[in-house]
């Protein structure tokens, strides 16, 4: 298990778009780290700091994710369910807005795939042509809390 790699979109127009809508592995597999200074205070972060656990000097990660295969503490619902969210989606730290369904040319990421498939979630396709249109429909409503 990489504890190196990112979670989550939690992003897109309507759910047939947004297969996080009803997912949410990712939230529940990587250790979600990152540098301190997105947690909310004097730098100008956003991360509750109550979220978050000290890693080190610099680093800190999402409350749940210590360990790797940990629920992290913003998750909110049951996974592979609808209606799984982040409850500090505008939030968020970098690594969760860097998790991307799919891969620049329209490909699933292959580990959001194994993830969902492991959840017993079925097999993305290729992400939707309209929303490969860099004229289409851009993400409207994230799946705030
Ligand atoms: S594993 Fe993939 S589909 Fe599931 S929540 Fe994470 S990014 Fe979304
Ligand atoms: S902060 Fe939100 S998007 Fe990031 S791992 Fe936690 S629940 Fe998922």
């Amino acid at each position: 298990m990489s504890l190196t790699s990112y979670p989550v979109s939690f992003i897109a127009a309507d759910d047939a778009a947004n297969p996080c809508l009803s997912c949410g592995a990712c939230c529940a597999h990587f250790r979600v780290s990152f540098y301190c200074g997105e947690v909310a205070g004097p730098n100008g972060g956003t991360v509750p700091a109550d979220m978050v656990t000290q890693l080190s000097p610099l680093r800190v990660c999402m409350k749940g994710t210590e360990r790797g295969g940990g629920r992290c503490i913003a998750l909110r619902g049951q996974l592979g369910r609808p209606g799984i969210r982040c409850a500090i989606y505008e939030d968020r730290p970098t690594p969760c807005r860097e998790f991307d369904v799919w891969m620049p040319d329209g490909s699933p990421n292959p580990d959001c795939q194994r993830l969902r498939l492991a959840l017993g979630l079925p097999a993305l396709d290729r992400r939707p042509e309209a929303e490969n249109d860099p004229q289409g429909p851009a993400p409207s409503h994230p799946k705030a809390a």
